[in-house]
């Protein structure tokens, strides 16, 4: 008996961060009318402007929001950029770097490309392989987004893991080699961080100094409000649709990103499978974990410790979080507590509404 969870496929927590983000903006620009000497409520200053446009890539709600401007152009150009990138390290788009390797139709990638798998193998072995970026012949076999998901068949599983090992890949200047010819990669646990970075890069290039990046819940703020104020980040309480966040941080200039077993789930047999795999056993992760959510500077290692994080479990992970400078993660376990990682709550004066 299959069910299909109404948040299946649904990014719930890109929508709550997404108004979440106009709220702020909007108590914001309330608190500054009413404080204007002028007193003319609604009058526009360049603090007041915004522009926000939503699209969708890397199969997933992208929101990119400006603040102090209302031209939308560097907007667009930061979607040709998702295209781009996309149609580089995408596993199923054919033509992309990713579905070339996997197809053995080459064995050269672009430098983009090769600095996101060198990343991505470093995870791996940081983590022991809890991450591991060759997850592809596990991974392929699950669709959660299907019209009616279900389980994969235990014995294609058993096969899909005898070939992850990120081990069996190696690098040898732009030329990758699988020792294994049925290892395929997977960089969809770090390329949302990876490409979320480059367009900050890109807006600061273009002198952009205050802006929001929402990549499906992968945020990545650029400076602060242009008022000077932090940018209040929700962090969705797992399985809520209501929109009340568990918590609020501000945060200037750095990256929140988090997995979670209530992102892209279906029900069976009254059991919950969710997307982020166990490389042991190529079945979803089972430990007491609802999310993991990772504070860090840049948002590729953001990307790569939710998820390994979240496949670690709450001590290895909390470990590997505390053996980490400048990284800092929250952990939600099943009771709904809330989990802090060491330093967390000196750096970033956590609210919850
Ligand atoms: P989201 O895509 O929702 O942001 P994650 O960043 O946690 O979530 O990435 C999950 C995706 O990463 C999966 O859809 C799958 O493609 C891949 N993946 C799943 N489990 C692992 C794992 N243990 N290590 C590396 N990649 C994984
Ligand atoms: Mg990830």
């Amino acid at each position: 008996m299959h069910k299909r969870l109404h948040f299946r496929g649904f990014r719930p927590v890109l929508l709550f961060l997404s108004i979440l983000f106009l709220s702020a903006a909007f108590l914001g620009a309330c608190g500054k009318a009413s404080l204007s000497p002028s007193g003319t409520e609604g009058s526009q200053t360049a603090s007041d402007k915004k522009v926000s446009k939503t699209s969708f890539f890397l199969n997933t709600v992208v929101t990119i929001t400006l603040y102090g401007t209302e031209d939308d152009s560097l907007i667009e150009e930061c979607f040709s950029l998702c295209q781009r990138y996309e149609s580089l390290l995408s596993r199923t788009a054919s033509g992309s770097d990713v579905y070339a390797l996997n197809h053995r139709a080459t064995d050269t990638v672009s430098d983009e490309t090769l600095s996101l798998i060198k990343t991505g193998l470093d995870y791996s072995a940081l983590s022991g392989g809890a991450f591991d970026i060759t997850i592809g012949s596990c991974s392929s076999l699950w669709d959660f987004t299907a019209e009616v998901p279900s389980v994969p068949n235990r014995d294609a599983i058993l096969e899909g893991l005898a070939h992850v090992g990120y081990e069996k890949l190696s690098l040898d200047g732009n030329t990758v080699s699988f020792s294994d010819s049925e290892t395929f990669l997977d960089l969809g646990a770090i390329a949302k961080g990876y490409i979320a970075d480059r367009l900050k890069e890109f807006l600061v290039e273009n002198h952009v100094t205050s802006a929001i990046i929402d990549l499906g819940g992968n945020v990545l703020c650029l400076g602060e409000k242009p008022d000077g104020r932090s940018f209040q980040i929700g962090i969705q309480r797992p399985f809520d649709t209501q929109g009340t966040p568990l918590l609020v941080i501000p945060v200037s200039d750095w990256s929140v990103v988090t997995s979670g077993t209530y992102e892209r789930c279906f029900e069976e047999g009254g059991k919950l499978y969710h997307h982020i795999l166990d490389p042991s056993t190529g079945y979803p992760c089972e430990n007491n974990l609802l999310s993991v959510t990772i504070l860090s500077e840049h948002s590729v290692d953001g990307d790569a410790l939710s998820t390994a994080c979240f496949s670690l479990g709450l001590e290895e992970g909390t470990a590997l979080i505390d053996s980490l400078d400048d990284i800092y993660a929250i952990f939600v376990t099943d009771d709904y507590q809330i989990h802090y990682s060491d330093g967390l709550l000196d750096r970033f004066s956590v609210s919850s509404p």
